[in-house]
């Protein structure tokens, strides 16, 4: 079929791109459609064609998915923070455990890996009364081919208001009037909206005094073509355990005029904890300058996971949905089996998170990352929480672990990682190699670079046993991966 721009077609979309573009085929031609649910029959209109893919328009839709839901949100589609609003959660759900599985497969090779719930059925027939060693002999056992059947994947109860964190732009409509809201897709301009369905609901109220604020003592917001005005961010932050709050204006400015009014609003909403302001005077998309004053209380929110406790500042890292990061740092320390004696390296460790969570059952954690600032942090947040056993160092996963190994012989029961998108670098697959710990347990947030080293560590001497996907980022396009890795004893 050969189609210029602007012709029309109709397709079925079949799959979804991460970016939550759907996608559909014409005579084995691929096409990612904007706006589209897997499932749905469409007419799309040619926008741009290359070699092997193009790219296409929704004209209509001619017949929806029943996967295809009304977006909650009325600017879902401007903002493009939740590129999935119009797939049903479950349907989401299945998307995510297939994009791990087919990774896992194409890239990682793991043939013998089966979907949820499909161990044994898409290996053969399964009958009613199979036992023992029939059921044994399908799944593969006999032939050499172990079955690794995913677990299901873990996903929010109620994917909703489910971050802690929300950082919102200020500035001026066409007439003066000052806003806040979010970023459009991919640009600067500002879409207002008072409510963030993924964010607390205190933002709404916290931003409406900062604007009050604003108004009532002649603040500016920052104009960004220019480099004037002063209010540049809302930083708010909740710990989700405490119901403590903290705000934190990003100015462009050495001071904040008439502070104590601010203060005056926002400590009056149930759970302020801790208001101040960010100095940010550099012409940059970074929202987060380096210096923070302090107005009103401690300079810090506590929340948990689980029992860990952690002192959080405006510019800690800390994870955005604790809810579902504890379940990922369960399923990680399950993985783990620890029984209070290993000896456990985690690697990419930002602030201590998941070394804090395995140390209270392990003999020694080792934590590495390469923020010196998430360092001090993973410091202050063990003697914080009474943990001993848990020793950080600053440095690349990469080089410290080598160094380690080469010069004091460290050894591994177990090793974490959880490295950023990229994954792991060579040298640290390498060395985690060497050092032949009994377990390798895998954190992704990239299941393609997660498959990538995972075939590295299976020529290797490492088979895959356990894979779990959690869902932490509900309407985009994100899946997190826990996955273990057993040391081949022969
Ligand atoms: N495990 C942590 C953070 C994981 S995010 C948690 O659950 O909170 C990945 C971390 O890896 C980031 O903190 C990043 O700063 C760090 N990092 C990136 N490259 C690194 C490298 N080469 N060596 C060590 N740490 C690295």
């Amino acid at each position: 079929m050969e189609l210029k721009k602007n012709d029309r077609f109709t397709v079925r979309i079949e799959d979804m791109s991460d970016e939550g573009a759907g996608i559909g085929k014409t005579d084995g031609y691929t096409w990612f459609i904007k706006d589209t649910v897997m499932g749905d029959l469409v007419e799309a209109g040619v926008m741009k064609q290359k070699k092997n893919y193009g790219f296409a328009r929704l004209v209509k839709v001619i017949e929806p998915s029943p996967y295809r839901i009304t977006p909650r949100c009325p600017v879902a589609r401007a903002c493009g923070g939740c590129q999935f609003q119009a797939m049903s959660y479950d349907q989401q759900l299945r998307f995510k455990e297939r994009k791990i599985y087919n990774n896992l497969r194409r890239i990682g090779g793991l043939e013998n890996l089966r979907l949820p719930g499909e161990g044994i059925q898409s290996t053969g027939e399964k009958t009613q009364e199979m036992t023992g060693e029939k059921s044994r002999e399908i799944s593969g056992e006999k032939s050499g081919q172990r079955i690794i059947e995913m677990e299901p994947i873990i996903g929010m109860e109620n994917p909703w208001r489910y971050r802690n964190k929300a950082q919102f732009p200020f500035g001026r409509d066409k007439n003066g009037r000052i806003i806040y809201g979010f970023y459009a897709g991919r640009t600067h301009s500002i879409i207002e909206t008072q409510d963030c369905l993924l964010g607390v609901e205190e933002n709404q109220i916290i931003l409406k005094k900062i604007r009050e604020y604003m108004e009532k003592e002649g603040i500016s917001p920052y104009d960004e073509n220019t480099h004037t005005g002063l209010v540049r961010h809302a930083l708010i932050r909740k710990g989700f355990s405490t119901g403590e709050l903290m705000v934190c204006l990003v100015i462009n400015g050495e001071s904040l005029p008439k502070s104590q009014t601010l203060v005056h609003y926002l400590k009056e909403i149930p759970g302020m904890t801790s208001i101040s302001y960010n100095i940010n005077q550099e012409k940059t998309n970074v929202i987060l300058g380096s210096r923070v004053v302090n107005l009103y209380g401690p300079g810090y929110i506590t929340d948990y996971i689980g029992e860990v406790k952690y002192q959080i500042s405006p510019q800690s890292f800390y994870q955005v949905n604790p809810v579902q990061t504890k379940r990922l740092y369960e399923t990680a320390l399950e993985y783990a089996g620890l029984t209070g004696k290993e000896t456990v390296w985690d690697l990419y460790c930002g602030i201590g998170t998941i070394s804090l969570f395995l140390a209270r059952q392990a003999k020694k954690v080792y934590g590495v990352e390469i923020v010196p600032a998430a360092i001090e942090d993973a410091r202050t947040n063990a003697a914080l929480n009474g943990i001993e056993n848990a020793e950080f160092f600053v440095g690349k996963a990469e080089e410290v672990l080598p160094e380690q190994y080469e010069k004091n012989q460290v050894y591994a029961d177990v090793i974490v990682v959880d490295p950023p998108r990229k994954g792991c670098d060579k040298v640290c697959l390498d060395t985690i190699v060497k050092m032949g710990p009994e377990k390798v347990v895998y954190v992704s947030c990239d299941s393609a670079t997660l498959a990538r080293d995972v075939k590295y560590l299976e020529e290797r001497g490492y088979e895959v046993t356990r894979v779990r996907g959690v869902d932490q980022f509900g309407w985009s396009g994100h899946v997190e991966v826990v996955t273990c890795l057993q040391r081949v004893n022969s």
